[in-house]
């Protein structure tokens, strides 16, 4: 057993030295096989999102959360993500056919190199063993949200996202995005779904807003 110990041992140094792992929230170094720093998974508590409805989150989108989810989305760690996933699956007790992730555009995905929705998609996949199925939305315009007001994020919501070729017709889905902050996305994606004949859609985000009440 001594043995077996000290190999483990040798083996996870010489992974924290050839891959260093870093925490999505402070920076700092962390093991190899965690996701976060035991300080900030600590400090996420203050910002533990409790909705039991059909927008499910982890935390509400401020103080570190943002650090983590800026990490996803610009900096390339995948930490937040999965550590998202492992705080939500607690509250994910449906059963669901297929996970969705809500696509971005080909200019973005170029630029950033994946989609930080399917990241997520794949953790819960992983976790709950449910195929992801990324064709079954497809994004065919590509315009910036944030400009734009609550009627006007709608309209472009309809015009940027369409069903594809992915059978969803009865299915029950697991729509997953990063963060939810006015619905608009979220919300038209789920009706597209539900319009194509989905039984049920439940959407999951790392973090949402404060500012929207459901
Ligand atoms: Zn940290």
């Amino acid at each position: 057993m001594k043995t077996d110990n000290t190999l483990q041992n040798v083996l996870d140094f010489s992974l924290d030295i050839f891959f260093p792992n870093r925490c999505p929230c402070c920076g700092d170094f962390i093991a190899w096989n965690v996701s976060i720093c035991d300080k900030c998974k600590d400090k996420l508590s203050e910002y533990r999102c409790n909705l039991n409805n059909d927008i499910k989150a982890a935390y509400y989108y401020d103080g570190i959360v943002v650090d983590g989810i800026y990490a996803l989305k610009f900096a390339g760690s995948k930490n937040f993500a999965k550590h998202c996933v492992s705080v939500l699956s607690d509250s994910l007790d449906e059963d669901f056919d297929i996970i969705v992730p809500v696509p971005i555009g080909k200019k973005r995905l170029r630029k950033r190199g994946y989609n930080q929705a399917e990241v997520i998609a794949k953790y819960f996949s992983d976790l709950k063993n449910i195929p992801v199925e990324k064709n079954a939305l497809i994004r065919v315009l590509e315009t910036v949200q944030h400009k734009l007001t609550q009627k006007e994020r709608i309209k472009n919501a309809e015009d940027s996202y369409q069903i594809g070729k992915t059978q969803v017709s009865g299915k029950r889905i697991l729509l997953v995005d990063d963060v939810y902050t006015t619905g608009a996305t979220s919300l038209v994606c789920k009706n597209m779904l539900l319009s194509a004949g989905a039984s049920h859609v439940t959407i999951a985000v790392c973090a949402k807003t404060y500012e929207i009440n459901n």
